[in-house]
Parts: C-alpha cells; sequence; structure tokens
C-alpha cells in the first residue's frame, strides 16, 4: 500500500530524543524548548515562538491571547480542518465562514467584507494544502475594519506569499507538528508573533495562567498546553530538514504535474495550483475530478484503493457538518472544490516510478 504521508524521521531526530531523556528534563522545560521556538521563529521571519502541546491548542492559545470570546465572531473559511473552526467555539465567540476560492482553494478576500460585523473581532485565513492564501488582500481589508489576522498555518511550514513566509503576516500565526506535516515532533504546535506582550501573554496563559513573577498566582484562568522537551528534541532535528522536506514536496509536484498533465490538458482533472504570487509547499499534492473525467469522486478513491494507493477526500466544508449547520448559508467555491478534490500520496520520499505508477491509475480509470 502506497501510503497518504509518512514522516521522515531518521538518527538525527533519535539522537535528539535521547539526549532529552538523559538530560532529565522530559516535561516542558530543557534546552531544547527554547531552540526550537527560536530556530523556528527565525526560520518564519518572526520574532517570538510559542510552543504549544499541538496545532489546535496554539490556535485556541492565539484567540485566548487577544481576549476573543463571548459576543465576538471570527471569520474563517468554510473549507477548512475542523479545528480551526472548533477553537472560535470554545472560547464562546462565533465562528462565521467566507467561501473559498475555486482557482486556488483559499479564503477569497473579495468574499471577507460581506461578512464583517460590529462584533467581527479577527479573521484566520489558512494556507490550505500549502498553497498561501492572499494575504495582501486580506491585510488590507483586516487593516481597514481592525481585524486581528491569526493565521493557521498548519499545513504550509515554508510556503510564501510574494517571496515572504506565511506566518510572517498576522500578530499571531499557528503552526501544527502533527505526524503528517511538513514537520513533525508527533504532536506539537506553535505561536509565532513579532509583539513582546503578546508572546509573554500567550506563555502565561498556556502554563496555567500562572503570574510569571509570582509563582502558584493565577490572575485568570489559563492552560495547560505547553510542548515537553521531549518534542521540541525532535522538532530540532525535523527543522534542520525542512528546506529538504520542501523541495521533497516540490519534486513530487512537479512530477504529479508531468505525468498528469495531459488528463489536465483535456479538462478531466485540475491540478494542485500555484498562483503567480505563490510559493506552495504542496503539503498534499491534490488534484480535482471535473465532470469529464466521467467518474465521481469517491469511485475514483475506491478504485485507487484496489491498486494499493490511499487517498484522501477534501475537507467537508465545516458550515454542513451537523454542529455548525446552518440553513440559509451556501459557499459554492468551498462546496465544489470540496466535493471534487482528492489528496494523494505525498510523502516526500514517494519514488519516481511510484509516482508513475499513482498516475497511470488515475489515467487508466478515467476511460
Ligand atoms: C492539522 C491542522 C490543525 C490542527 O493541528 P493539530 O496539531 O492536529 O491539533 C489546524 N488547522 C489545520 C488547517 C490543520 O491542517
Amino acid at each position: 500500500m502506497i501510503p497518504i504521508a509518512e514522516p521522515i524521521i531518521g538518527k538525527e531526530e533519535l539522537k535528539k530524543v535521547v539526549e532529552a531523556v538523559k538530560s532529565g528534563w522530559v516535561s516542558s522545560r530543557g534546552k531544547f524548548i527554547a531552540e526550537f521556538e527560536n530556530t523556528f521563529a527565525k526560520y518564519c521571519g518572526v520574532k517570538y515562538g510559542v510552543s504549544t502541546c499541538n496545532g489546535t491548542t496554539a490556535l485556541h492559545l492565539a484567540l485566548a491571547a487577544l481576549n476573543i470570546g463571548k459576543g465576538d465572531e471570527v471569520l474563517v473559511p468554510a473549507l477548512t480542518f475542523i479545528s480551526t473552526a472548533n477553537v472560535v467555539a470554545y472560547t464562546g465567540a462565533k465562528p462565521v465562514f467566507v467561501d473559498s476560492t475555486e482557482n486556488y482553494w483559499q479564503i477569497d478576500p473579495d468574499k471577507i467584507e460581506e461578512k464583517i460585523t460590529k462584533r467581527t473581532k479577527a479573521v484566520i485565513p489558512v494556507h490550505l494544502y500549502g498553497h498561501p492564501c492572499d494575504m495582501g488582500g486580506i491585510m488590507r481589508i483586516a487593516g481597514k475594519h481592525k481585524l486581528h489576522v491569526i493565521e493557521d498555518c498548519a499545513e504550509a511550514h515554508g510556503a510564501e506569499y510574494n517571496g515572504k513566509k506565511v506566518g510572517s503576516f498576522g500578530i499571531i500565526s499557528c503552526f501544527s507538528f502533527y505526524g503528517n506535516k511538513i514537520i513533525t515532533t508527533g504532536e506539537g504546535g506553535m505561536c509565532l508573533t513579532n509583539n513582546s506582550a503578546v508572546s509573554a501573554r500567550m506563555n502565561m496563559l498556556k502554563g496555567h495562567g500562572m503570574n510569571p513573577s509570582k509563582k502558584y498566582w493565577h490572575d485568570e484562568i489559563g492552560f495547560n498546553y505547553r510542548m515537553t522537551n521531549l518534542q521540541a528534541a525532535i522538532g530540532v532535528a525535523q527543522l534542520a530538514k525542512i528546506d529538504k522536506f520542501i523541495e521533497g514536496k516540490r519534486r513530487l509536484a512537479g512530477l504529479y504535474g508531468k505525468y498528469l498533465g495531459d488528463l489536465a490538458e483535456k479538462g478531466f482533472i485540475t491540478l494542485h495550483p500555484e498562483m503567480p504570487w505563490a510559493k506552495c509547499v504542496y503539503w498534499m499534492y491534490s488534484i480535482l475530478i471535473e465532470n469529464k473525467y466521467g467518474k465521481k469522486r469517491n469511485n475514483v478513491i475506491e478504485a485507487l484503493l484496489k491498486e494499493g494507493i490511499d487517498t484522501r477526500p477534501f475537507f467537508y466544508p465545516v458550515h454542513t457538518m451537523p454542529c455548525y449547520r446552518s440553513d440559509n448559508v451556501s459557499f459554492p467555491g468551498a462546496e465544489r472544490v470540496s466535493s471534487k478534490g482528492i489528496n494523494l500520496p505525498s510523502a516526500v520520499n514517494l519514488t519516481d516510478k511510484k509516482i508513475k505508477y499513482i498516475c497511470d491509475a488515475i489515467i487508466k480509470y478515467s476511460n
């Protein structure tokens, strides 16, 4: 079976994690935490890194640090992983969905403004499947309406908008280091910010809200969202390889594009886009199955599975989930992209031969 994703973990990670274990610093203190935070922040071109135990807690921590809560509204794309909407709900605020563009699959800047009300406090652009959002358009609208921008970079470490890395645009940006992400710490996350007060507040809140200058004094209700030194040790070793991983993802994209080019040319499928202003990191190399292909998306997934190829359907639009459903909204862009999309195997160690095999299976099933 060709898996959809596979973490690449070698002897470097093992060496560091053993060092962390032997040091006795196995919880959320130890030298690897600051090292991972600082080097990751620097990699993204941001001043401060605040590590967390996963990407979801990073997003929740960001909202909590900005005092977003009951009575507030936060804009999120309809097409995203559920976590982006859930964290808004955790705070008591309301996630308000925004449609996505059909051509590059990200939150549509032109659809943001119509969703802004007196209660809107923030927008969370998600750089989905490794492609950056139109950060120029988003920052302009957010600036005009004084909204916080919190970037969800869980799927896009190292991606760039106009030559600038994602995660360096918003007041806070949030990353995940889950096992299938661009780099992994097993579970893990991080918030980045250039604002020292926001960074200090996130550090305070993630450690039970404890006053940094008075032990066991808690001014407000915090969380335990800390990353362990063991996770950070793995992170340090993974980070040293991040450019190689991204190069690997882009190599896969080139091969998929080459072998599926004819099918795309005929309009049977749409390849994973990369806008002229974007550097996409192709977290999951993805295609859309168009009507001309002649088979339903779910049938393609089944057929590929029979050939030993593991794939995934795109996320269902969040506004269609029972917990967020509301009758009077429809997001045609998000719905169309979601219903046609497939993530193809995207482990960076896939050989040219395996990619060819996958593409041949996709071509064969089309006629
Ligand atoms: C993976 C992911 C998250 C959540 O990260 P976890 O580490 O799994 O909590 C959030 N948003 C998006 C878009 C993701 O893909």
